[in-house]
């Protein structure tokens, strides 16, 4: 069903996504008419100060980066207890909808998305900034081509934070993309979102993250202590043509 209602200077229209933090709405700046999506911390969560802190450093962080490839942060406000921020409207859905509809990406597009990530993560980075959950879920595509970089909301250990919540399937779905060092628990840092990238990669071509298990503590030991299976001898990839020499 669709939702008018007012958050801030926007109007909010449909349902966009939602994840383990906000509820993401298109919406109308009602001044100019600009469609825009706005991000809203759950109802859920609004009361948890865990969670509006971490949308804060987010809107924080999102404001400063300014990349092609980094979804661009408008600005944010809050509405009674309601905190949310605008930004552009990214139309083609996640990387997460694309892989569920098409299985897997060739190899030309999964290089081209490659190298627009590490261009997004240099800036993030040489911003000091390290994203911590790259993952198909937080990567937007505009369908022409473009992928961009979402979700900068979490926190130093939120990976040890929420274990303790009954949030299995969030916890899974990121897990799935983590670096050795964040499954062990220890701090993260560039290297990591590059491990995160490399394992995305790794979905694009064969149509899997690198390790899947049937729990979080098994899931995380694969990643710490397996191989992961080479991408040229998986199963499901399939080499569709070679680059010219
Ligand atoms: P959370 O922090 O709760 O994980 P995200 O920022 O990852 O929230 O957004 C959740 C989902 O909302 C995304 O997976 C995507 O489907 C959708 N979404 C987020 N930002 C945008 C945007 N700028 N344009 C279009 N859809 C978006
Ligand atoms: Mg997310």
């Amino acid at each position: 069903m669709t939702q008018s209602r007012r958050m801030g200077p926007f109007m909010l229209g449909e349902k966009l996504g939602a994840g383990g933090m906000g509820v993401v709405y298109r919406a109308t700046y009602v001044k100019t008419g600009q469609e825009l999506a706005v991000k809203c911390v759950g109802a859920e969560h609004v009361d948890n100060d865990q969670v509006t802190a971490r949308f804060v450093r987010e809107l924080k962080i999102l404001k400063k980066l300014r990349h092609p490839h980094i979804v661009r942060c408008y600005g944010g406000g809050t509405q009674g207890e309601q905190m949310f921020y605008a930004m552009e409207l990214v139309e083609g859905g996640s990387l997460a909808d694309i892989l569920s509809r098409r299985g897997r990406l060739s190899w030309e597009s999964t290089v081209e998305f490659g190298l627009q990530i590490c261009d997004a993560l240099k800036c993030a980075h040489d911003h000091g900034i390290i994203h911590r959950d790259l993952k198909p879920g937080n990567l937007l595509t505009d369908g022409e081509g473009l992928l961009k970089i979402a979700d900068f909301g979490l926190a130093k250990g939120w990976f040890e934070e929420v274990s303790a919540l009954t949030q299995t399937g969030a916890i899974m779905g990121t897990a799935l993309f983590m670096s050795p060092e964040q499954a062990k628990g220890e701090t993260a840092s560039a290297a990591s979102d590059l491990y995160s990238l490399g394992a995305v990669m790794y979905s694009m071509l064969t149509g899997r993250p690198p390790f899947q298990e049937s729990s979080l503590l098994k899931l995380c030991n694969k990643i710490v202590n397996d191989p992961v299976t080479d991408v040229g001898t998986h199963p499901e990839f399939v080499v569709l043509a070679y680059p010219a020499p």
